[in-house]
Order: C-alpha cells, then structure tokens, then sequence
C-alpha cells in the first residue's frame, strides 16, 4: 500500500503518467511544468539539479484517479469517505517496513524541495503529513501542513488552529516540545484520509486504513515516539519546539494569492528514515491537486448534510474555478418547490467555508459550468431565488473578505425549475437521435 504500483504499467492510470528525464532545477522550472500539466498527468522529475531522489507529483490531481485511489465512482466517493471517517481502523503495527531501508543523518538540503513562486520566501514541503502522539499518549493526530526549509535540520510550519495546534499548546503547557514525524510519499488514499477531518482524538490514519480496506501498515519510528506509514517514500523525526517561532510566508495557497505573514513555530529535524531511491512528493500550491485533496472530502461533508434536510441529493461539487474551496454546485430532486432553499441553508450550515453556492435540478451537469450558468440564466431570478447572509464566518483565505474577524457575505442561487410555471418552459429541447 505505498504510492509505487500506482505508478506501475498495468495499473490503470500507467497511460497518465509523464516522466521528465531533462534535469531541472528544483526552483521554479519544476513548479512550472507542474503548472503546465496542472488536473493532467502525474509526473515524474527523474533527474533534479542538486539532490539524488526523483520527485513525483500529481498523484491526486483528478478527480478520478482520486476516486480510484479510494475504489470509489463520482457518485460512491461521498459514502466511502464518509464510511470510512466514521469507522476508521486502527493500523496493523509491523517491526520492519521499506521506509526502514536507508537511515541516515538528516539533512534536508539533500531534498528535493521545491521553490514555487516569484515571492516565495524559500523552498517548500508541500506533502507533509505531520503526524503526532497526543501529550497524554492517548491518540495519535495526523494533518497536512506546509513547511519552509530554513536550513540543515530546521523547518518553519504553518499550525491553522486545529487539532495539531491544540496538542502543540498542551505540549507547551507541560514544557514540552512536541514529537512529530513528517511523512512524504504514500498512498494516494492515505492523503485522502488524512485530509477527511475526523473529529479530535480520532487517529487519521485509521481512517486512511479504512479507505485502503485494512492493509495500512505502520512502522515505529527511532527517534521520536510516532508510528507512521511503514511504505512511505521519506519521513523526517523531529520536534516542534515550545518557545521558538519565525515568520512564516508568504506562500501561495488554494487561491493562487499569497497568503500573509505570520509568527509560526520552528521545528527542530532529528533524524531521517527512506525508502531506496526515495520519490519525493510535490504538491504545486494553488495547483488542482491541492485543491482536490482540500476539497473532496467537503464535498462528502456536504453531501451528508444536505441529505439530511432534502430527499434526494444527486451530486455536490467544489468547483475548480472556487479553489474547491468557496463555490459549491448542488444538485438535487425536489420534491417540494422550497427544496432549492433548504439545500443552499444546509449547504452553508456544512462547510463554514463556502461562500457561493448554487443549487440545480437533477437535468444539469454539475460537472460543466456551462449547463449550470445555462440552469442560472434560464431558471432563476434575482429578487426570488436568491438568499443572502451577511455577515457570516468564512474562509480565512478568501482576501476579498474581512479577514481578520474572518466575516464573509454568503450568497445562495437557488437555480432549479420554479413549480409556478408550467415545466415544459425549462425543458432543454431535445433532437431525435441525438444524445
Ligand atoms: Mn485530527
């Protein structure tokens, strides 16, 4: 269950796998063939100026090689992450594991860290799986998060308010520095779950080895008490320190913008487990990879929630041209005229983030903005169908909003057919013979 037999012939996405045997710069020539290729082909960096491991990047960067890292269709993917979110299983521990077969003294600018963007501060991990043991050795925690190469055995990470920043508090608390391994290069589905968002004190890992129908297997690491992925690519021991932070950024994120600068902790390197002849894993920031694996498990959290509220619930997508982030089209089977506001209330009540979002009938594909600007222009009107809430939390990445107070103006599109008026005015007129 590691990341290679994905990119094996026979392997059903072999034919989208590009490799680059030019060498290249791992600042800004990499990144911008990344951006070239972005929601295409996985790549393969085999010869990167400056380091011996090869860089592999887009693993997650459609939809479909997502849903079949996870055995699932368009339409199962919300009920496999949800399933697995909500059963998740705790990994097999082994003694041994391939991420076991090179120890070394780290050194992190023997990585192949890339350098993205014209004002990026320095060269960024962007596929690190920082996992971590809860102070009172209860759970493990498992988030993604970007981390600045500062130099030899020091990093700079960015902690969003979550679960690994409430174990870094209580760390910091007790005096303690916190134990932390970085994982790189895994299972598409292990990036899946981890991104999922399980509650505090559910291991993410456990639901990665849901996913991956129980064959995670974990390794004990050496130098911190940790237990990680036994088929990973690199993992990097180390300690997020209790009282030493650096400014962080700026660095480009879902929204293709420079996030702002802030006072972020630095975290000490203290030793290095790899696979032979490790990949490194890159994930372009801003890039459709980045926003998948942010965005579609939202998309089952939605999914869920507006089921709750309306009968029948066809699809839910974060669309690419919202970051997968803001903008969300639903679409659902009414069974009741005010259906299509029920689900835009129940749409923003389950991701604080979205900030549009429009719903449609079951005729539209939610997939082509065309059809579902075609749904807005034929099907809604301005003064009746739309909802505004002013005022509301939203996305701390969104720069057209306030934030500081983290305030936003959501805004809901109610574009299915109005039962007022006779339906054959909204049927889309067909051609016999044509599809
Ligand atoms: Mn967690």
């Amino acid at each position: 269950m590691s990341l290679r037999p994905f990119l094996k012939s026979g392997s059903g996405i072999s034919g989208e796998v590009l490799r680059q045997d030019k060498e290249l710069s791992p600042k800004f020539e990499i990144p911008a063939i990344m951006k070239e290729h972005d929601n295409g082909p996985v790549l393969i960096f085999n010869k990167v100026r400056g380091s011996d491991f090869k860089v592999v990047s887009g693993l997650c960067g459609t939809r479909e090689r997502i849903f079949r890292a996870i055995g699932a269709d368009s339409h199962t993917y919300y009920s496999r992450i949800i399933g697995a979110t909500n059963n998740p299983k705790p990994p097999k521990m082994v003694d041994d594991g391939p991420v076991m077969e090179g120890q070394e003294r780290p050194d992190l600018r023997r990585l192949p860290v890339l350098t993205h963007y014209e004002k990026d501060p320095g060269p960024y991990i962007t596929s690190g799986i920082v996992v971590a043991r809860s102070p009172d050795g209860k759970f493990q925690n498992a988030s993604m998060h970007r981390l600045l190469v500062l130099g030899k055995d020091r990093l700079t990470i960015r902690i969003v308010p979550r679960h690994l920043y409430a174990l870094h508090q209580e760390a910091k608390r007790q005096g303690k520095d916190l134990q932390v391994a970085i994982v790189m290069g895994v299972h598409p589905a292990v990036l899946v779950g981890v991104n999922a968002g399980p509650r505090l004190g559910v291991d993410e890992l456990g639901v990665a080895n849901s996913l991956l129908g129980g064959n995670l297997k974990l390794v004990r690491c050496r130098h911190v008490d940790v237990k990680v992925p036994a088929e990973a690519e690199i993992v990097l021991e180390g300690l997020i320190k209790r009282d030493e932070v650096v400014e962080e950024g700026p660095f480009v994120d879902l929204t293709g913008t420079y996030d702002i600068v802030r006072k972020q902790p630095v975290v000490e390197i203290t030793g290095m487990m790899r696979r032979r002849d490790p990949l490194f894993q890159a994930i372009l920031p801003g890039g459709s990879e980045h926003k998948l694996l942010m965005g579609l498990p939202k998309e089952a959290k939605m999914f869920e929630g507006i089921t709750k509220v309306v009968p029948e619930v066809r699809g839910v997508r974060l669309t690419l041209g919202g970051s997968c982030w803001f903008h969300a089209v639903v679409s659902i089977r009414k069974q009741a005229d005010g259906d299509g506001k029920n689900a835009l209330m129940a749409a923003f009540g389950s991701n604080p983030s979205v900030k549009h979002v429009v719903v449609v009938d079951e005729d539209i594909d939610i997939d082509d903005v065309n059809e579902v600007e075609w749904a807005i222009a034929t099907r809604f009107q301005g003064d009746e169908d739309m909802i505004r809430i002013r005022k509301a939390r939203g996305s701390t990445l969104d720069p057209s909003s306030d934030q500081e107070k983290i305030l936003t103006t959501k805004i809901g599109l109610d574009a299915t057919i109005p039962w007022n008026k006779p339906k054959e005015k909204f049927e889309k007129a067909r051609m016999p013979g044509v599809k």
